[in-house]
């Protein structure tokens, strides 16, 4: 009898010590499963801002390896660690960031992209981060000396661009104004193919903004920047315009950003230090 009373307050013992194991058990399941919620949650509601750009704009967008990195990647990388956020950046055809920011496929566009009016039209622009200033380059020996040599009455000189860039506008605009055939300019997919161009003899000169222009001439032998600015612009981040809710946030990161320095010091490493 004794023993069975002892088996069953045993057993009675076992059972409510097993009970208050699983509650803490329970508890402590039930802790860790919403503590590992809340890291998944976290990772994924760190909410994604993916940035389309077209990295073959150095020192702006380059790759490192298998790495985009250059001045628009680290102050992107900034507002997003601001702003609690992810980055993605992806890489696409500088001529698809503003339909594929339009359609709502990117977040914004950030590609060393000038403000134009024309482009305010389709998308709108954070406040401007850097400035840029199109440059020509010619091959050393070459005849021309200025955009005014280019644009001369009878001259007929073959000009690279890169597509849809503001390089592209400006000269093909001027190229109409002047009365010439738009043949004479060929469009190339990135700055690397127009240079590419202009070393070989297909075309005479390559209009392109002179930061990625001094990283090209400096790539390559027996050419060089003419000291003549044609166009000095702003680069600025672009939204689609029903986005305004992103860009008042990003925009806000941008300019505190602006404020402390902290945009001056990226722009600095990658531009002055060279
Ligand atoms: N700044 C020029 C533009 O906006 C070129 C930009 C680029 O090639 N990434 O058109």
């Amino acid at each position: 009898m004794k023993k069975i009373l002892a088996i069953v307050l045993a057993v009675a013992m076992i059972a409510s010590v097993a009970m208050l194991a699983g509650c803490g058990n329970n508890g402590t399941n039930a802790t860790k499963a919403s503590d590992a919620a809340t890291t998944v949650e976290t990772a994924s509601s760190k909410a994604k801002l993916t940035m389309a750009t077209n990295a073959y704009f150095p020192p702006y967008e380059y790759y490192d390896g298998e790495k985009i990195v250059g001045i628009d990647a680290e102050v992107a990388q900034a507002i997003a660690d601001k702003l609690g956020m992810e980055l993605e950046i992806v890489d696409i055809e500088f001529d698809s960031i503003i339909t594929g920011v339009q359609t709502g496929k990117y977040d914004m566009g950030m590609a060393g992209m000038t403000v134009t009016d024309e482009r305010k039209q389709s998308v709108d622009f954070s406040s401007s981060y850097a400035t840029g200033i199109q440059s020509v380059i010619v091959k050393e020996d070459s005849a021309i000396k200025s955009v005014d040599d280019i644009l001369a009455k009878d001259a007929t000189y073959k000009v690279g661009v890169q597509l849809s860039t503001t390089g592209d506008i400006y000269i093909s605009d001027d190229y109409e104004k002047a009365g010439k055939s738009a043949d004479l300019i060929t469009e190339f997919q990135t700055g690397n193919d127009a240079v590419a161009a202009l070393s070989s003899g297909k075309v005479d000169a390559v209009v392109i903004d002179n930061e990625p222009a001094k990283s090209y001439v400096a790539a390559t032998k027996g050419l060089k920047i003419l000291d003549t600015e044609y166009v000095s612009e702003d680069y600025a981040i672009c939204f689609a315009k029903n986005n305004t809710e992103l860009k008042d946030k990003v925009n806000g990161a941008l300019e505190e950003l602006i404020k402390d320095g902290t945009v001056k010091s990226i722009v600095d490493k990658y531009i002055n230090a060279k």
